[in-house]
């Protein structure tokens, strides 16, 4: 197979994972991602630190081979709790068994961990580098050093958008051909919230066994 030069836009979750995937498959990935290097400046937050990761999430997972890795750092959800306001609470599991479970984990480590994957597999990761501009037929992208606002063009076999909801290649792309895309903004926020652990989580944990993992908490 001859080694095409795949740009992945993004180094979130989607990008470090299909540059992991590509590189393993002796392609040359370069990946370029606006922001610094998380595994150096630590992990911002924002949606949501914690993802809850389910049976799909984990096959892939388990194809780049990361399902143990992942698993040892995860918390087995098996179900909500909820707290009515006027009534008793209720224990309402997400499976018919303890077994069926999704897994907690943060999307911090899961990102450090796809990014030292793909960069072990030979992809390069670029931080503080966005996309600009993108020449279609010429099949060269624009990016941009955010630290000095140098720019620069670079040549592709395959641009790959991983740049998440805004994304800067779906609108370069837009420029080039209608795509019609359907975009609707939420009128609403999201606000992150910490509790303590009480002590009954941590008891709910020691009683109820994942068969799968081996940490495990009632959520
Ligand atoms: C509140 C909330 C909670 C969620 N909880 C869950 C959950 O529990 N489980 C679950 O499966 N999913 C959850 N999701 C969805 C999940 O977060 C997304 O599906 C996932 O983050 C998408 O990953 P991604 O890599 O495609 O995009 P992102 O994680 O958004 O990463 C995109 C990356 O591209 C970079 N980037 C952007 N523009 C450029 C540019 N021009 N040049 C270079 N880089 C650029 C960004 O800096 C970013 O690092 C949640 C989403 C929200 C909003």
């Amino acid at each position: 197979m001859s080694a095409r030069h795949h740009v992945i836009v993004g180094a979130g979750l989607a990008g470090a994972l299909l540059a992991l995937l590509l590189a393993r498959r002796g392609h040359r990935v370069d990946v370029f991602e606006r922001r610094p290097d998380q595994r150096i400046r630590g992990y911002e937050g924002g949606r949501s630190i914690n993802l809850a990761l389910a049976r799909r999430g984990l096959a892939v997972l388990e194809a780049a081979g990361l399902g143990d890795a992942v698993l040892r750092r995860a918390v087995a959800m098996r179900g909500r709790q909820v707290h009515p306001l006027g009534g008793p609470e209720a224990f309402l599991p997400y499976g018919r068994s303890d077994a069926e479970c999704i897994w907690s984990v943060h999307r911090g480590r899961l990102n450090h961990l796809l990014l030292d994957a793909a960069e072990a597999a030979g992809a390069r990761l670029h931080f503080h580098h966005r996309l600009g501009l993108v020449d279609f037929d010429a099949r060269r992208a624009e990016i941009i050093d955010d630290r000095d606002r140098h720019a620069r063009w670079i040549d592709f076999d395959a641009l790959l958008g991983a740049d998440g909801a805004g994304s800067a290649l779906r609108n370069a792309m837009q420029g080039h051909a209608d795509l019609h895309p359907e975009i609707t903004p939420l009128d609403h926020g999201y606000k992150e919230l910490r509790s303590p652990r009480t002590p009954r989580a941590v008891s709910a944990s020691s009683g109820m066994p994942c068969t799968s993992g081996p940490a495990a908490a009632s959520c």
